[in-house]
C-alpha cells in the first residue's frame, strides 16, 4: 500500500531511549547510567565518555552532525545552540568527536536571556546540565540533548530545574503515605501529566495580509463574520483533507520523536483543533509538549498554513487553553487516584484526593498566577474559557461521602447501601464517578484531575510546579499526623473530616460560565485575579515564598525574578499589541477611509456636473 508506514518501527526511532541504550552500551555502563536516571545520582566521567561517545556514534547514523543542549528558558519556550561534531585532526582533516564532558555540561552566553535581575549583565555566563531522565532525539541533523538551565552563581534560569525538583517533593511525601497505608512494595511516585492542546490553523496567505496576526499572534481589528460559532458544526466534525493531511505528517514527526500523539479533532470554533497525547512522566510531557508545539508550527508551513497558538486569535468565538490532566503514579504504573474496590483502598484515596482539595483551596492564587499571560487574560472569563475563579469539580457523588464524612452521617449509595463512615467500612464507588463539567477550571475527571486554565501557548512547567509543591505541602502534614497516630485508618477519617470542612468552599459542582458563580465564589471568599496584572505578584505573598523555600524549589530571590520577568513579559506584549494597532490604523485603516471618501466626494462632485440629486451619506 502506498505510503505506508511500520508505525512501531517508526516510533521513537529518533530518541536515544532504553532500548537503544541497552543496546549500545556496554552492560555496565548502562546499568550505570539507569542508576542515575532512577537515583538522580551524578554520572562519573568515564561512563559520560562511553555514553556520549555512545550517543554519537547512534546519531550520526540517524544523520546528525551537530548536537545541543536543549534548555526551556524562562521565555517559555525552548533554546538551542548547535555545534557540530567535527574537532581538528591530522593534516588538516576532521574527526567527529563528542565528549563526556561536552554531554554533561555546556556554557553558554546566558546575558540575552530574561533573568529577572537574578544575574548582572557582566556575569553573562550560563550553564546548561544534561537531564538524563529525558531522552536524547535527533531532529534535523542535530542532535538534541535536554538540559536544566543555571546562572554561574547557581541560580535556576529555566523552567526544567524546578520542575523536577517539584516531582522528587511529591515523590518521596507520596511515598511515606503509601507505605503508611501498607504498601510498602512502592518504592517511588512519579506525577504524570498529558496536556491536550488547543491550536488554530489559517491559511498562510491570509495571515500574511494581517500585520495584527503576524506581530500579535491575534487579531486586533475586524469585524465578526456572517457566519461563526454559531451553528456548533465545527466541534468534532469530519475533518477537511487539509487539515488532515497536516494531522498526518504532525503525527509520524511526533511518532518519530517517542511523542505519543493519540487523540485529534476539530475543537468549537471555526479552524480550531487538538491534539491529545498518551499521559506520560511530568517532565517528558513538558518537554514534549515544546516539542509539539513547535512542531505544529513547522508542519503548518509545509501545508501552506500557519498554527496560531495564541489564547485568544479571533474575538467572538472560543479561545485556546491547554487542559492539563494531572495525576501520580507508583513504579508498578499504578495511579493512585483511581478509587479502589475495598474500604481500606478508599480510606488512601479519600486521603489523596482531600489533600489535593485542600491545595487548590489554599494555594488558588499561585495556580491562577501559574497561568497568567497577557494572551491567556484575552481567554479567561471569555467564551467557552474557565472563569478566573478558581474551584473544583469533585462530582455529586465524591460531595456526598464527603459530606457524610463532616457531618459524621451514613452515606447511601444510590443503590441503597447504607454505610456508616464513622467507622473505618468506606463504600465502594464507581470509577466514572463523575460527570464531564467543562465549566470547571479544576475537575476531578474519574482518576486524574484536569486543570483547564492553561493557555494554549503556555509552558506545562509552571502549573506542574506549583500543584505538584502545594499537593507536597499538604501530603505532608497529613503525613507528619499520620506517622503520629496510634490508628492510621482512624486518624485518616479525622483528617478528611477536618479537612472538607476547612475546604469545602472551593468545591463546586454547578455552571463556572454562570454570574452567579462569580457573585457567590466572591460571597465564599475565592480569589479571583482578572488581570495577570494582579495575579503574578502573588508569587511572592508571603505564604507562597513560605511553600516554595521550605521545599527548595525556589529561593526568595529566584521569586522575584520569576514575579518581574512574568510582569515585564505582561508589559511589552501589551506594548507591542498597542504599537501593532497605531501602525495598522494608520498605515491601512486611514488611508483605505481616505480612499472611500475619496470616492463619495468624486461620486457626489459628477453628480452634481450632471445636476443628479447629491448622494446622501448612508450611500
Ligand atoms: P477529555 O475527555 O478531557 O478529552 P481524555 O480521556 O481524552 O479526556 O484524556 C485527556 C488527556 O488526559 C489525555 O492526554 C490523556 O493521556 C490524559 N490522561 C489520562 N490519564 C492520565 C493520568 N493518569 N495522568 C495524566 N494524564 C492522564
Ligand atoms: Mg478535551
Amino acid at each position: 500500500m502506498e505510503g505506508f508506514k511500520n508505525i512501531p518501527e517508526l516510533y521513537g526511532s529518533m530518541v536515544f531511549r532504553d532500548n537503544v541504550m541497552r543496546e549500545k552500551l556496554p552492560k555496565d555502563i548502562y546499568k550505570a547510567l539507569k542508576k542515575t536516571i532512577e537515583t538522580g545520582i551524578p554520572l562519573t566521567l568515564e561512563v559520560a565518555n562511553a555514553v556520549a561517545t555512545a550517543m554519537k556514534d547512534w546519531a550520526i547514523e540517524k544523520g546528525a552532525t551537530h548536537y545541543t543542549h536543549w534548555f526551556q528558558p524562562m521565555t517559555g519556550i525552548t533554546a538551542e545552540k548547535h555545534d557540530s561534531f567535527i574537532e581538528p585532526a591530522d593534516g588538516g582533516s576532521v574527526v567527529l568527536e563528542f565528549s563526556g564532558k561536552a554531554l554533561i555540561k555546556g556554557e553558554s552566553d546566558a546575558s540575552s536571556f530574561p533573568s529577572g535581575g537574578l544575574r548582572a549583565t557582566f556575569e553573562a555566563r550560563g550553564y546548561t546540565a544534561w537531564d538524563p531522565t529525558s531522552y536524547a532525539f535527533v531532529k534535523e541533523s542535530t542532535l538534541y540533548i535536554p538540559t536544566a538551565f543555571c546562572s554561574y552563581g547557581g541560580e535556576t534560569l529555566d523552567k526544567k530545574t524546578p520542575l523536577i525538583r517539584s516531582m522528587a517533593v511529591i515523590g518521596d511525601v507520596a511515598l511515606r503515605i503509601l507505605h503508611l497505608f501498607g504498601k510498602t512494595d512502592v518504592t517511588s511516585v512519579t506525577t504524570t501529566a498529558g496536556p491536550e492542546q488547543e491550536y488554530f490553523l489559517v491559511s498562510e496567505d491570509l495571515w500574511r495580509r494581517r500585520p495584527d496576526l503576524m506581530m500579535c499572534g491575534r487579531t486586533l481589528f475586524g469585524a465578526k463574520p456572517s457566519k461563526g460559532q454559531e451553528l456548533d458544526d465545527h466541534y468534532f466534525g469530519a475533518i477537511k483533507p487539509k487539515i488532515k493531511s497536516f494531522m498526518s505528517d504532525l503525527d509520524l514527526e511526533l511518532w518519530k520523536l517517542g511523542i505519543a500523539a493519540k487523540t485529534e479533532h476539530n475543537e468549537a470554533a471555526p479552524a480550531q483543533h487538538e491534539l491529545a497525547p498518551i499521559f506520560s512522566t511530568t517532565n517528558i510531557a513538558c518537554d514534549h509538549n515544546q516539542l509539539t508545539m513547535e512542531m505544529m508550527k513547522k508542519i503548518a508551513h509545509r501545508h501552506g498554513m500557519v498554527c496560531l497558538l495564541h489564547e485568544k486569535p479571533f474575538e467572538g468565538i472560543s479561545g485556546s487553553g491547554k487542559h492539563n490532566n494531572w495525576s501520580l503514579s507508583t513504579n508498578q504504573g499504578k495511579n493512585i487516584f483511581k478509587p479502589g474496590d475495598s474500604p481500606e483502598e478508599n480510606i488512601k484515596f479519600l486521603i489523596f484526593l482531600i489533600a489535593v482539595i485542600t491545595a487548590v483551596d489554599e494555594y488558588a492564587d499561585l495556580l491562577r498566577a501559574s497561568v497568567a499571560s497577557a494572551g491567556n487574560d484575552c481567554r479567561l472569563g471569555g467564551h467557552e474559557a474557565p472563569p478566573a475563579v478558581i474551584s473544583f469539580f469533585l462530582g455529586d457523588e465524591l460531595t456526598a461521602i464527603l459530606e457524610s464524612f463532616e457531618h459524621k452521617s451514613p452515606y447511601a449509595k444510590k443503590n441503597r447501601v447504607i454505610m456508616d463512615v464513622g467507622a473505618t467500612v468506606i463504600p465502594t464507588f464507581q470509577k466514572d464517578t463523575t460527570d464531564r463539567n467543562r465549566t470547571s477550571p479544576f475537575a476531578f475527571t474519574g482518576n486524574k484531575f484536569e486543570f483547564r486554565m492553561l493557555g494554549s501557548s503556555a509552558s506545562i512547567a509552571d502549573t506542574n510546579i506549583v500543584l505538584n509543591t502545594a499537593v507536597a505541602e499538604v501530603l505532608g502534614r497529613i503525613a507528619d499526623r499520620l506517622e503520629g497516630a496510634e490508628d492510621v485508618q482512624l486518624e485518616a477519617i479525622k483528617i478528611i473530616r477536618e479537612y472538607y470542612a476547612a475546604h469545602k468552599r472551593v468545591i463546586f459542582n454547578g455552571n463556572g460560565y454562570s454570574q452567579d458563580w462569580e457573585e457567590e465564589a466572591a460571597r465564599r471568599g475565592l480569589p479571583n485575579y482578572r488581570s495577570s496584572a494582579d495575579a503574578i505578584p502573588c508569587l511572592l505573598a508571603e505564604k507562597n515564598v513560605k511553600l516554595f523555600e521550605k521545599h527548595g524549589i525556589y529561593s526568595e530571590a529566584e521569586l522575584h525574578s520569576r514575579c518581574d520577568i512574568m510582569l515585564e513579559n505582561y508589559c511589552k506584549v501589551l506594548r507591542i499589541e498597542a504599537v501593532t494597532m497605531i501602525d495598522v490604523a494608520k498605515r491601512m485603516i486611514i488611508p483605505a477611509i481616505i480612499k472611500y471618501t475619496d470616492m463619495l466626494s468624486s461620486a457626489a462632485l459628477s453628480r452634481s456636473k450632471l445636476s443628479l440629486a447629491p448622494l446622501r451619506a448612508e450611500l
